[in-house]
């Protein structure tokens, strides 16, 4: 389906000969009319499939359409859970605004609080934030959202796994008004958390779910292998980036402080490569960002600051050099590769520190997933065996003495070490404790 036949605003049709492409995707298709006709929306679809304009495209044509609420309130405000995130929908906002008389702001942390000040006084008909700061903005009045039409939320689900909710239902509550649309999106929108607060949020939304987050992306080669240790890791890493044919690509560690140590020993090998993490300014963030996009470096190494929505043409490959810890964190990871209909391929190095997380994304994706090795690369590490609890013998005659001087044991099970959850996988029905995740850890 052409993007024609959506009934669309003809502006915004003439803004889109800006891309190639002319096609609607299945989300654009189905959540374009849906979202037309004022209706709350929770829509889902895979990573790389064009959700970005199924928001911005019917909020503007709202807009387009009919008179504001009001001559100073935003009409439109998109929340994403980080500030690169932001950046690029803001991005592609600009880009539909071409030519139409709105102006739009980015409302996102670590930036100057009070030039954002001036650009609110301003009045922008449109804002795209990250909801920390935006929250703070209303605390302190730079702006209202007594006029908002449409509130959008980008990976809703992400922004709650940041430990944002406060914010999300501050926003919610100060642009409270019957005539106020509500829209969600993300690949990952089926944990409870959401349901939560979306059915605070949005009044009878419509669910639109292309696919299920689950679902094998076919775009998306994935390959695991087994490791020992670190030394055993880097060396495996080392392989394959030596054999892959990438453009780009982005490795995820566990930790800040990781990302620099192994940028550090790439760059070492020649390789180019820069880390983004949540430390780093936002002047130092933006430059780094955007120094990737243009190629001046090969590899980007960063946490899960960049593993979601980032959309970078050039990235071949995904290398998780640490697995996730939040299961759906793996779907967004490797779909920062195999985007719009391109072939991306994700690697994942499994430790005995990864395997929990690896066995909890094994239930996930409902998939045997098999290991991958070189020859001459291969480790000891098997996976690790879920534990049995064990008994104690009854003691024989023999034994009576040695027990006499022994503390007596007790028959119950042998306790689990407080470790046990994350070291072993407990078969299909595992349990995924959420860990909440302090507030602006990552992003504000
Ligand atoms: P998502 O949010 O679903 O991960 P994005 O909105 O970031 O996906 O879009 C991914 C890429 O697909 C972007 O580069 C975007 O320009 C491109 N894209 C968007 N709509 C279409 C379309 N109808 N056909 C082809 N490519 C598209
Ligand atoms: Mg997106």
């Amino acid at each position: 389906m052409q993007f024609k036949e959506l009934g669309l605003d003809n502006r915004l049709l003439k803004n889109l000969n800006h891309y190639a492409f002319s096609k609607a995707t299945d989300i654009q298709q189905q959540a374009i009319p849906v979202a037309i006709a004022g209706k709350d929306l929770l829509a889902s679809s895979k990573t790389g499939s064009g959700k970005t304009l199924a928001f911005v495209l019917p909020m503007l044509h709202k807009s387009l359409k009919s008179k504001a609420f009001s001559a100073k309130d935003p009409r439109g405000l998109i929340l994403a859970p980080t500030r690169e995130l932001a950046k690029q929908v803001y991005g592609e906002l600009r880009t539909m605004l071409g030519g139409l008389s709105y102006d739009a702001a980015l409302i996102v942390g670590g930036e100057n609080f009070n030039d954002q000040v001036k650009a609110l006084r301003r009045y922008p008909r449109f804002i795209v934030a990250t909801p920390g700061r935006l929250a703070d903005h209303l605390e302190h009045r730079s702006l209202y959202l007594d006029g908002l039409e449409t509130l959008i939320l980008d990976e809703a689900d992400r922004m709650l796994d940041l430990g944002f909710e406060a914010e999300l239902r501050k926003i919610h509550k100060l642009a409270h008004h019957r005539r106020r649309q509500t829209l969600m999106f993300s690949a990952t929108l089926d944990h409870a958390e959401v349901n939560g607060i979306a059915s605070d949020m949005l009044d009878s939304p419509k669910r639109i779910a292309i696919g299920v987050s689950n679902q094998e992306h076919k775009d998306i080669t994935q390959k695991f292998y087994l490791c020992d240790h670190l030394d055993h890791k880097e060396a495996l890493l080392e392989r394959v980036l030596q054999e892959a044919e990438y453009r780009q690509v982005i490795i995820f560690t566990a930790t800040r402080d990781d990302t620099d140590r192994l940028t550090d020993k790439l760059n070492k090998q020649g390789l180019k490569a820069v880390a983004l993490s949540g430390n780093l300014n936002q002047g130092q963030r933006n430059t780094i960002m955007s120094q990737f996009e243009r190629g001046v470096y090969k590899i980007l190494v960063t946490t899960d600051v960049a593993s979601r929505g980032l959309d970078i043409a050039n990235v071949t490959h995904v290398i998780n050099f640490d697995m996730p810890k939040h299961t759906e964190e793996y779907v967004h990871r490797v779909g920062r590769t195999g985007r719009a209909g391109n072939k991306g391929d994700a690697v994942s190095l499994v430790g005995p520190k990864d395997w929990a997380s690896f066995k909890r994304v094994e239930t996930y994706l409902q998939q045997d997933l098999s290991f991958s090795v070189f020859d001459d690369l291969k480790g000891k590490f098997k996976g690790i065996k879920p534990k049995k609890p064990h008994f104690k013998k009854k003691s024989s005659a023999s034994q009576q003495n040695k027990k006499a001087k022994a503390p007596q044991k007790s028959r119950k099970p042998v306790k689990r070490d407080k470790s046990f959850h994350q070291n072993v996988s407990v078969g299909d029905a595992v349990f995924i404790p959420k860990k909440k995740v302090a507030p602006k850890q990552d992003d504000e």
